[in-house]
């Protein structure tokens, strides 16, 4: 199962979260520390890869 990176942007908290494709849809985030739901999704570096040789 594919492990999400989240930060709370009312607390800076940052967190990771479990979850299925079909669970990510639906479920709304929230800070575990201060329930708050001003959430942003961290993406994996492996994502920010942007140099492309074509
Ligand atoms: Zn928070």
């Amino acid at each position: 199962m594919p492990v999400y990176e989240y930060v709370c942007r009312e607390c800076g908290k940052e967190f990771e979260q479990i979850e299925t494709l079909s669970e990510h849809d639906r479920t709304t985030v929230s800070c575990p520390d201060c329930k708050g739901k001003k959430i942003e999704r961290r993406w994996s570096p492996v994502f920010t890869v942007t140099s492309k040789k074509s």
